[in-house]
């Protein structure tokens, strides 16, 4: 008998928990649940299963996506790239990258439009959630690495879409594919949704990040007040140093999780390591990302504070992005300058060869030995340490 779990994901490394097909049932026989590693899947009651296979239509996973087929250096006649960055220092310094992000949702947002994105609650957990003011939108603002929770936001944006409204939603590029997906096969009329991307690296698992902070709570027997994952007040942009603020008032700044676990990818979901958007093209109007090297291709945009690599794939895209750029101090660069610029927009991030073996040791053992075993906090590491890990960074990033 088959199986019917698998007309939905063939294995794990096949599905990102887009909730695309829970939505899309007609039946309702579709429950997200969270794995042992604190992931979220799809399972099917069997029993309420008509076997329409909406489920497998609708999943991104299974579509043909042209560029799977043969890499090809011809991007659609769209695409055009650009270095940019927020003329306000403030929203820079606020931003994970150069504030591109506030300069196009703010354009949706002056028109009585709606923005999503992901936010980390006051319970430390990510989650996306609807902004229809600048105030609100301020909590989607800086990269949050682990994978948020999308909730009932795909239901909202239909709503929104279908009360007339403007939506900018933004997520990585496999949240968005999801949110395609379920739209157009519910019929809905997606001329004004915007969708924005990431470029991506890979979601971390929830769970452990969970973990790391109650491990941290107890080291420290004080509660933790506030968590960023990438400082930017003291270290620069393109490190990975973590801030984190005490019940007693004391900051500490440390990379445990953000320069170890993620950064070597033992924590990440097993679908990214075959992400099909690992691509300068997408399906989306607007990608966003880090312009690593940017300094070499147009110096005058370069600071340690932050600068975007922004691609844009539509016309619907270019509007928006030509609304923005009031507000932005941007040149457009040429596919050939972006296109390697760093990994992820041509590959997807290598699966590590102690990838099981870390998740093996994290069913068996106390967090505080896997934390012993996988992660270090190189900020107290002697200058030199420091050089070497960086140089490692940026080959491997
Ligand atoms: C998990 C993750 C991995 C990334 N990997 C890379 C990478 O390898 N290379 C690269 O160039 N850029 C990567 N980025 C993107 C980059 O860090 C910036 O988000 C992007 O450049 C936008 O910067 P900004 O200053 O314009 O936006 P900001 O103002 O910092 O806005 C943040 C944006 O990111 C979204 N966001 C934040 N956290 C999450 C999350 N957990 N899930 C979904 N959306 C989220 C918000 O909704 C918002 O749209 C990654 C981002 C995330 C969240
Ligand atoms: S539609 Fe989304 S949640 Fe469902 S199997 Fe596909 S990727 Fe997973
Ligand atoms: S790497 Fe790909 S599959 Fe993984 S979260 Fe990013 S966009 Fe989704």
């Amino acid at each position: 008998m088959t199986n019917k779990k698998d007309r939905v994901y063939k294995d794990k490394a096949s599905c990102s928990g887009c909730s695309a097909c829970y939505l899309i049932c007609p039946t309702k026989a579709i429950t997200m649940h969270t794995d042992e590693r604190g992931f979220s899947f799809p399972e099917i009651d069997e029993k309420k299963c008509i076997s329409c296979n909406l489920c497998e239509k609708v999943c991104p996973w299974k579509k043909e996506y042209p560029w799977k087929k043969e890499y090809s250096d011809n991007a659609s006649d769209m695409l055009k790239c650009y270095a940019a960055k927020h003329m306000d220092k403030e929203i820079i310094a606020s931003s994970r990258s150069g504030g591109v992000f506030t300069a196009l949702s703010d354009v949706v947002l002056d028109s009585g439009g709606c923005v999503y994105g992901a936010a980390m609650d006051a319970d430390f957990v990510t989650r996306h959630h609807r902004a229809v003011s600048k105030s609100e939108r301020e909590t989607f603002k800086k990269s949050k690495y682990v994978q948020s929770e999308i909730g009932n936001s795909l239901e909202k944006v239909k709503v929104d879409l279908e009360d007339g409204k403007y939506v900018l939603f933004s997520g990585t590029a496999c949240q968005c594919g999801g949110l395609k997906a379920y739209l157009s096969k519910a019929g809905v009329n997606m001329d004004k949704l915007i969708l924005l991307d990431l470029v991506c690296a890979g979601v971390p698992s929830p769970k452990v990040f969970a973990d790391y902070l109650n491990w941290l709570q107890k080291k420290s027997k004080k509660k933790i007040e506030r968590f960023e994952f990438r400082d930017k007040d003291k270290y620069a942009w393109g490190e990975g140093v973590e801030k984190v603020r005490y019940s007693n008032g004391k900051v500490r700044y440390q990379d445990y999780f953000t320069g170890s676990l993620f950064f070597e990818a033992w924590v990440r979901r097993e679908c990214c390591f075959h992400c099909p958007w690992a691509r300068v093209e997408r399906e989306t109007d607007v990608t966003l990302g880090d312009f690593w090297g940017v300094d070499k291709i147009c110096r005058e945009l370069y600071d340690d504070k932050g600068c975007n690599l922004v691609l844009v794939h539509t016309p619907k895209g270019e509007a928006l992005f030509q609304s923005a750029k009031k507000d932005l101090l941007a040149k457009e660069v040429s596919r050939e300058q972006v296109a390697h610029s760093q990994k992820h927009l041509y590959q997807p991030t290598e699966k590590p060869k102690d990838y099981d073996a870390f998740w093996e040791d994290y069913g068996k053992f106390p967090f505080s030995k896997v934390m012993k075993k996988y992660a270090t906090n190189t900020v107290a590491d002697s200058f030199l340490k420091k050089a070497i890990r960086k140089g490692i960074r940026f080959i491997t990033r």
